[in-house]
């Protein structure tokens, strides 16, 4: 590695943590004695989670194990050799789970439509099971920033909904915690990560399954503002961590039907006449300069 890739690989490595560090402290992802089952897909983000959370492990006042678990779901040309040599390499303890779900989705889901939904409904029954099984506390996933804002756009144009994928939830069964470490990472810089790291990657086409379109166009979509706009993203990002419910029209979260006008102001309060000033953010001040824009409520 040469002299410039070292100094890029400390700064990407601090901001990797950082990002990573802040994300389970601010919704306290890892708590004292957690045994935490990381899954690993074989992709960057899953190899960017497991090395960060490693290099944490070292480091936390809290102590907590980690368990590297693979699902082998016997795709033809599935490489099997590769994951466990790595685990091995890296010196975690690990679990490959073979279970041939390949089959299953092919044999039942008519040819030409979508595998993905019934494979991952199939993937993640499995999963649940084995952290039962290992006594594992939390199931943390590899997804970043812009999965988390992906699916915030799929929903929002395709699904009509204002939801997005939380960093910690409860899973369908009620039973387990699942987290995901790498939800403030961006995934340029998992990309960047995986080249110095030199990870063994395993290609995500092996099933054959078409990507998902409407996936596809909010991912050009994002990509596209992110070199148009420069800081947008960021901009975006932050908007999902601060809702105002009673700006919205979502009368479920907001009680509108009761609202009083008796002296107490409701979250967000009352700017219906104001002008709004929006802190400029650096997309903004690069358009703008700091002034005050006219949004109208
Ligand atoms: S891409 Fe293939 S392996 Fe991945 S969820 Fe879809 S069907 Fe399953």
């Amino acid at each position: 590695m040469s002299k410039k890739e070292r100094y890029e690989m400390n700064k990407l490595t601090k901001r990797l943590r950082h990002a990573v560090g802040d994300a389970i402290n601010d919704y306290n992802m890892i708590e004292e004695g957690d045994k935490i089952m990381v899954c690993l897909s074989g992709g960057k983000d899953s190899y960017g989670m497991l090395d960060i959370l490693m290099s944490l492990q070292r480091v936390a006042p809290v102590k907590f194990e980690l368990l590297a678990v693979n699902l082998d779901q016997k795709q033809p040309g599935f490489p099997e050799d590769v994951l466990p040599a790595y685990l091995k390499s890296v010196g975690v303890p690990y679990r490959i789970i073979e279970q041939d779900t390949y089959s299953i989705v092919k044999r039942v889901v008519p040819e030409g439509k979508t595998t993905c939904s019934l494979c991952s409904r199939l993937r993640r029954g499995i999963l649940y099971r084995v952290a039962s099984e290992e006594g594992c506390t939390k199931i943390a996933l590899g997804h970043h920033r812009d999965d988390i804002l992906a699916t915030f756009f799929l929903n929002f144009f395709y699904g009509a909904k204002l939801k997005g994928m939380p960093p910690k939830l409860v899973s369908d069964n009620g039973e387990h915690m699942v987290i995901r470490p790498l939800a403030y990472v961006r995934e340029k810089d998992l990309i960047r990560y995986a080249k110095l790291k030199q990870f063994p990657i395993i290609p995500c086409n092996l099933c054959g399954s078409q990507p998902n379109l409407q996936r596809q166009v909010v991912g050009d979509m994002l990509r596209d503002w992110d070199k148009k706009h420069p800081g947008r993203i960021e901009t975006m990002f932050s908007a999902l961590s601060n809702v105002i419910p009673s700006h919205l029209n979502d009368h479920n979260l907001f009680n509108f039907k009761d609202l009083k006008s008796d002296g107490i102001l409701p979250e967000g309060g009352d700017m219906l006449f104001d002008e709004e000033e929006i802190a400029p953010t650096n997309e903004l001040s690069r358009l703008f300069a700091p002034q005050k824009l006219e949004l109208g409520e």
